[in-house]
């Protein structure tokens, strides 16, 4: 298939996915950790990536906002073609959020600043405007009474909960979340899930890698389920979930539900 060129005038919102991985190949070594994917995610979709461990799903949300590189094929992001490296490849990157196991705040600073710093020197806000927006977005993920203490002082939910609100603070046009309640302790899962679900139904554009199946029955709109660095089946959660077709996917979900 023909890649548009990005100068192609887009007819409406629905003609192009908001990203789209074609005949994606990436190798660590002599490991093939990424097969071939071909994989589009829409406007307002939430996708959730399933998998045994090692079968690359993390390399794959990575390779979505080129954190790694990739030895072949393509990824586009809203239309556009990701560049390899460089000041455009920055500007996209900006508009993919992404929300990892382990927080990763800026342990050094409040929880105010790790939320403001972003969208002041990536999106060019006034630190005015950008202290309204993150305390916005602090209510919403209701950690605002937390802003002037260090991440530290939080539970690992909320501190997973301001991560969220860090990312959304960019107005990313996709959110990637991998596996963003495995570090938690069980009785925090839910507080973040509420909030990643509450996104979802706001038409948020969500790449979820989770174990969390409750999650991907309630908020996904399709499952891919990924193994050895193939997509294996992907279909709407109760047909993937009640309905696997494969013996990778049967022998995973016997192992897991
Ligand atoms: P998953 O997230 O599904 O558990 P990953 O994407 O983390 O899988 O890893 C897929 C495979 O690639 C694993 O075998 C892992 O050991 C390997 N891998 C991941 N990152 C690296 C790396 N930076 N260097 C070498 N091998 C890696
Ligand atoms: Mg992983």
């Amino acid at each position: 298939m023909a890649t548009p060129s990005p100068k192609t005038p887009i007819p409406n919102n629905h003609a192009h996915p908001l990203v789209e991985l074609t005949a994606v190949n990436k190798h660590f070594g002599a490991l093939h950790v990424l097969k071939d994917i071909n994989l589009t995610v829409d406007k307002g979709e939430v996708l959730v990536v399933i998998g045994p461990s090692g079968s690359g799903k993390s390399t794959l949300c990575r390779t979505i906002n080129r954190l790694e590189p990739i030895d072949s094929g393509s990824i586009t992001l809203d239309g556009t073609t990701l560049p390899e490296e460089g000041k455009a490849l920055a500007k996209l990157r900006a508009d993919v959020g992404m929300v990892f196991q382990s927080f990763n705040l800026f342990a050094h600073k409040s929880i105010l600043d790790n939320v403001t710093l972003g969208p002041i020197k990536v999106r060019g806000l006034k630190p005015a405007e950008a202290k309204k927006q993150a305390m916005d977005l602090l209510e919403r993920v209701g950690v605002a009474n937390q802003a002037t203490k260090l991440p530290a002082q939080l539970s690992g939910g909320q501190q997973q909960r301001v991560a969220i609100a860090r990312a959304l603070a960019m107005r990313p046009k996709v959110l990637l979340f991998d596996e963003p309640t495995s570090a938690l302790d069980p009785e925090m899962v839910n507080e973040v899930l509420d909030v990643m679900i509450a996104l979802a139904k706001e038409g948020m554009t969500m790449v979820v890698v989770t174990h969390e199946m409750g999650f991907a029955r309630r908020a996904a709109d399709r499952v891919v389920f990924m193994s050895d660095g193939e997509i294996i089946e992907q279909a709407t959660p109760d047909n993937f979930f009640d309905h696997p077709k494969t013996d990778r996917a049967k022998d995973f979900l016997g192992k897991i539900l």
